[in-house]
């Protein structure tokens, strides 16, 4: 069975990583913090020192980090996933990042001897937790192919779209209909509590309707109980905001509703100082 190296076992990787051991492969792990990956250690995981140590040792080396700048620095930092020999070794980038950044990896990894790809999830800590992900797969097939037995232990669905960006164009796609859901359930819930409605009545309801979403029945419940802890961080959704509209721009369109969500979230995330609330603690912007 191949071996899998893991960086980044924070809310998601660390979920993946469970149900990755849970199947049975030998993971060896990294992330920032050591105390992240106890839990995985406890279970069988290998600590390494850093992203090298974890390259050398496996055959196929998933990252799970924040942000594209901590995607360039596992990658291409000292002693990060290029300073080892990656040659016959699949690489997998999971975070949600740039499909430019996507490309860049691809290539230094193709010319080194690597397959890559980028996968970038959706379906929120519990489709972590629960292995009911979607994945969203660019980058070279055959190794797309090779990884089905993993993506099926951590996934409902695994989809592969095309060449190095797709899977990062295909979550951002998702990014702009989520940053609709995150704003639509957020007024919904502002004016029904102002209009004096029975709001877990509205939330059951609006539900089982047309309105219904993902977002409403995950979060909707999490805000009635005033609890903003993520789930899905304010700071990375807004992250992705930014990312989906630099690419629509380069893309030459305009999205006006996904503009207003970003400078809804830069509100929370920059001006509040409430990144570290999960998504569904945009509502704070209304409610004290
Ligand atoms: P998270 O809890 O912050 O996890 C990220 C982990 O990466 C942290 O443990 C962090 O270490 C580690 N890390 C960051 N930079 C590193 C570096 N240079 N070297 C080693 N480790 C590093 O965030 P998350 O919720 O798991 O999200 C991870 C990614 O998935 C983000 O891009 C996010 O947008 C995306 N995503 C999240 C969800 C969700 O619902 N949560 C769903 C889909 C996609 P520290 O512990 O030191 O901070």
């Amino acid at each position: 069975m191949m071996k899998i190296g893991f960086i980044g076992t924070g809310v998601m990787g660390n979920a993946i990583c469970l149900n990755l051991l849970k199947a049975g492969y030998e993971l060896l792990v990294y992330n920032r913090t050591k105390s992240k990956t106890d839990n995985l250690v406890a279970k069988g995981a290998t600590w390494c020192d850093n992203p090298q140590t974890v390259t050398e040792g496996a055959d196929v080396i998933f990252t799970m980090v924040g942000f594209p700048r901590d995607v360039e620095q596992v990658y291409f930092a000292k002693n990060g996933i290029m300073a080892a020999s990656v040659k016959g070794k699949i690489l997998v980038d999971m975070t949600t990042s740039k499909p430019k950044l996507a490309q860049k990896i691809y290539q230094a990894g193709t010319e080194a001897g690597a397959q890559v790809l980028d996968a970038p999830v959706s379906g929120g800590d519990l489709g972590a937790k629960n292995g009911t992900l979607t994945v969203m797969v660019g980058g070279d097939k055959a190794a797309f192919t090779t990884l089905e037995p993993v993506f099926k232990a951590i996934s409902s669905m695994a989809q592969y779209f095309g060449p190095a960006g797709a899977g990062q164009n295909t979550k951002m796609a998702n990014q702009i209909m989520i940053a609709g859901t995150m704003t639509g359930m957020t007024e919904m819930l502002v004016y029904a509590q102002k209009a004096g409605l029975d709001l877990p009545a509205v939330v059951k309801t609006v539900g089982g309707g047309s309105a219904a979403n993902w977002s409403l029945s995950n979060y909707g419940p999490r805000v009635l109980k005033g609890d903003y802890t993520p789930g899905f961080f304010s700071k990375h959704f807004l992250k992705d905001l930014r990312i989906a509209l630099e690419t629509a721009k380069e893309m030459d369109i305009e999205l006006p509703a996904t503009q207003k969500a970003k400078d809804l979230y830069e509100i929370l995330v920059d001006e509040k100082d409430l990144g570290d609330l999960g998504t569904q603690g945009l509502i704070k912007l209304w409610w004290k």
